[in-house]
Order: C-alpha cells, then structure tokens, then sequence
C-alpha cells in the first residue's frame, strides 16, 4: 500500500465517479504505464485501483501460449510489477478463467468498475462480451477504452458505406489525416485496496518447451530504451535501409507493441512529428505503423479472417509432409529461406523481408497453403500477432489484401537485391560461411567437391517448375 494518486493530476470531470472508489483495470495487450488510456482513467475514476493480470489456461489450451511469447511476457508483467511498485501499488495475478477472475477480485475489492482496452481479435471480442454481462449481472460496470492496442481505432475510418478498408493505400491516405488523441503522462502513484497480490507467474509455468536461445527481454523499461535509441539512431535512415537483410536496420519494435509495452499512439505522434519536419525515415516508418493497424482493422471486422480465405482465390493447397519439413527445418536448399527460417528458430523474429520470402516459398512456390505456414510462424514469433500475421500471410498468399494476389516473390532475385554481398546467407547459414559474395545464394553451381563438403541440401524444388505449377492452379498458365 503506499500513497494516494497525486490529486488533481488525474481527476477528469468528465468522467462519473465510481461510487465505491475502487477500480479494476484487467490488463491485456497493454502492458506498460506510459500513455496507458485504461490506466488513466481507472485512476481518474476511483481513489484505488487493482492492476490486474490474469493467466487464462484457456489461451494455453487454444495453443497461443507458446514459450517465446511466454518467457518474454513473464518480463512484461515484472517490469509491469516494478514499475508499479515504484508508485506505492502492485500488479495482482490470478491464474483461472480471464472473466471469472475479474469478477472475482471486482467483488472481492467491492469494485464498481472495470477497465480493459479495446481488443479486436475474436477472442478479445468474446472476453469483451462475457465480461461485460458477467459484470452487469453482479451490478458492476465494463469501461472499453480505444486507441490502446492500435494508433488509430479499428472503425474510426471508414469507406463510403462499408466496415472496413480492403486496401490499404486509400485506408492510408484517411488515416494519416486523422488526428491521434493525446499522449497521455504515466501515473505518479497506484493506490491498491486491501487485496492479495498473488506470485508473478515465471516462464516456464505460462508454457511448456524451451525458448529460443536469443529472445529479446520483454518489458516497459526495455521496450522504452529501445524506443529511445532507435530514435537517435536507425530511424533518419529506415527509408532507404529497412529492406537490407543483413543491415538489420529495422527497429526490432514488434513484440513491444504486441504486448503492449510501447503505445502506438504514442509512436506514431512522435514519428508523424518528425516526418512533418522532413525526416524521410519517420514518414516511412509512419506507414509500417499504419500497416499494423490497417490488419488490425480487417481482423477486427472479420475475425474470421484469423482462419479462413479472406478473399477466396479457390486454392487446393497441395500437400507435402516432407517439404513443409524442409521449410520449417531451414532445409529447402534455397539460402535465403533458409537463412530466414533458422533466424526465425534461433531470435523468435525474422526481419519483414526475410518473412515476405518466406511465406511466398511456402504459400507460392511449394504451392502448401498459409494456414500451416502462419502456425508455424505463430508458434515461434515473440511478436507473434493474430493480425498482422494471419492477415500478412494472407497478403502474401494472395487471399487476402495485396491488389496483385497472384505475383510470386523468386527467391534468387530476392536475395539477390536485398543480399547483394550474401552476409545474411553467410550468418544464419554456417554450412555456407565459406562461399564469398553472392555466389552464395545459388549453392549448386559450386563445384561438386565443395558442395559435397558444405553438406547443405539441394533445392527441394526447381523455380520454373514451381511457378508453373502456381499458375495452373490459379487459372492463369
Ligand atoms: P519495423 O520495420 O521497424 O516497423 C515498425 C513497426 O511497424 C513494426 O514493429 C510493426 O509493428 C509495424 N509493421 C511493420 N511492417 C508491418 C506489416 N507488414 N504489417 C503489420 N505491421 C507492420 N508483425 C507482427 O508484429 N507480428 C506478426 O505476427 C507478424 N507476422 C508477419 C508474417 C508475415 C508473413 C509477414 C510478411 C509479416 C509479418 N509481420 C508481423 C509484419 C512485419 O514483418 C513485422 O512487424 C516486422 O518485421 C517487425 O520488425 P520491426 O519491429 O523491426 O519492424
């Protein structure tokens, strides 16, 4: 227990005052205190509050509790733990149904509120609507705030007597003109009510398995550090080395903002500002940010995108145990999928080009189909998203968004432009570290003596043959 909020700083007279002045707040994908809209106004709301986290069995069960995702969330609610900690409160964990849970702690602290961000994915949405009567039949209320998960709430633009945008320049085109709300400050102190913390869950007990050897830490302070230096250094120059696979020049941001540890309210302010004064890489990396929130607007008016054709093209996926397993092990005996693919298993991230590639080897080339591609991605993406990777797949596979459904990334041109010395080959590839320059992405030209001595496969498939394929199943050879 420590001091009360400081007065005045928090009191919005706009909002009703909770009659018995204490507030939950069920923390979901936002896990930080800076520029928090649910926190915000759960303290402006009521004297106390309860900064609640529920470790739901049922996301382990869907199979969304993944080892990456869970060794790197047990560091958000740590940091999230600390920081409120720092402020005189605590996080309260609780292990059970989500909506249960929440009830339970409501009427445990005699709450008359609870707070949750906006969620756009089904299970978000479902969560929302059992809280919502769950707590009304106790006589409590649901507050669902906007502008947390995303910069731009999924529904505030809109085409001309539609729900949603399909495409996304002209959704980009609305949504840079729409003005974001303010930044909002962290709170200087969190006053809990008389209620048991409850232990912070470790990794191992979220999900079982080992994680990647190098995860990226999770949590608030790290996420802000890495904000931080990115804006002194890789931001000026995203425009013109974001595609550079070995430069590694993105800003390695995604799990950030996939728990929430970063607002993306608070990240596209900031590089709107600078792309206003001309910067060219803040203006590029404004669109990446607007690309986030372009999925999560679909997925938010068609949950079922999660898992069905977004735009049917008619596809019979072809099936092909052993060359799916050649994909997932990084052994298709192209490079750069495989590069792509063993950084995947090593980081738990892979850069956004390196996915283009290799969702396209998967989804066009071997003609597999990107449900199993996209679980495969989701089983090991620390910034693993139902939006933005179900729905990018589908981008790439041509079911979903992209205007040209049937285009077909070749691999070689690929690394070739976005490889051109072949140092990304040569990093996640050690059977290549020898082969110099470019000559690295095709290595059965190499002589047969040193391509015995490499060991690595030969390609599980040849191109022409491929694209072919591709296009007599998509009507078009
Ligand atoms: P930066 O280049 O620094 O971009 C800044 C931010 O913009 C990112 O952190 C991300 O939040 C957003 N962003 C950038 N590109 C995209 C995009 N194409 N779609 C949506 N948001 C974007 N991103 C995820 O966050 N989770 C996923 O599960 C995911 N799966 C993907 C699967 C495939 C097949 C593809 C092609 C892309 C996927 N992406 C996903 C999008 C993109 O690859 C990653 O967001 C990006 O690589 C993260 O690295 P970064 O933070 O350095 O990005």
């Amino acid at each position: 227990m420590g001091t009360p909020a400081a007065p005045g700083a928090l009191a919005d007279p706009g909002a009703p005052p909770a009659p018995d002045g204490v507030s939950v707040v069920l923390f979901t994908s936002d896990l930080r205190l800076h520029d928090n809209p649910v926190l915000t106004a759960a303290l402006r709301s009521a004297p106390r509050v309860v900064p609640l986290f529920v470790v739901d069995p049922g996301i382990a069960a869907a199979g969304f509790a993944v080892p990456n995702r869970a060794a790197f969330l047990a560091d958000c609610l740590a940091a999230l733990d600390e920081g409120m900690r720092a402020r005189g409160g605590a996080l309260v964990v609780r292990r059970g149904d989500v909506v249960a849970e929440t009830c339970r702690v409501a009427a445990g602290t005699g709450a008359g509120e609870v707070h949750v961000a906006a969620g756009v994915s089904g299970y978000a949405l479902r969560r929302e609507e059992r809280l919502r009567s769950a707590l009304t039949a106790d006589g409590r209320r649901l507050r669902v705030h906007d502008a947390v998960v995303t910069a731009v709430p999924p529904g505030a633009v809109l085409p001309a007597g539609k729900d949603h945008y399909a495409v996304f320049t002209p959704y980009f085109r609305r949504w840079s003109a729409e003005a974001l709300r303010p930044v909002l400050p962290p709170p200087r102190a969190v006053l809990l009510p008389e209620v048991r913390t409850g232990p912070l869950p470790a990794a191992s007990s979220l999900a079982r398995g080992a994680a990647s050897p190098a995860l990226p830490r999770g949590g608030e302070a790290e996420g802000r550090r890495r904000l931080a230096a990115w804006r002194r250094g890789g931001l000026a120059r995203y425009a013109e080395r974001h595609d550079d696979l070995a430069g590694d020049a993105t800003s390695r941001l995604s799990p950030y903002l996939h728990f929430g540890c970063l607002s993306p309210v608070e990240l596209a302010a900031g590089a709107r500002e600078r792309a206003g004064g001309g910067c060219a890489g803040a203006e590029a990396f404004v669109r990446q940010l607007a690309w986030r929130d372009f999925h999560h607007q679909m997925l938010a008016a068609r949950p079922d995108a999660a898992h069905r054709d977004y735009r049917t093209q008619g596809d019979r996926w072809r099936e092909a145990p052993d060359e799916f397993d050649a994909w997932r092990a990084g052994r298709t005996g192209y490079p750069v999928v495989d590069a792509a693919m063993r950084q995947l298993a090593h980081e738990g991230w892979m850069h956004n080009r390196a996915r283009l590639i290799a969702a396209s080897f998967l989804a066009k080339t071997l003609y597999l189909g990107w449900r199993a591609g996209a679980r495969h991605f989701l089983d090991l993406l620390v910034d693993g998203d139902v939006a933005d990777n179900q729905l990018n797949w589908q981008w790439v596979a041509g079911t979903g968004s992209d205007t040209r459904p049937h285009r077909v990334l070749n691999p070689l041109a690929q690394a070739d432009r976005f490889d051109p010395d072949g140092a990304y080959v040569r990093r996640w590839v050690p059977e290549l570290a020898g082969v110099p320059g470019r000559a690295v992405h095709r290595p059965w030209l190499l002589p047969d003596r040193e391509r015995a001595r490499c060991g690595y496969p030969g390609p599980v498939v040849g191109l022409e043959e491929a694209l072919e394929r591709f296009k007599r199943a998509r009507g078009r050879a």
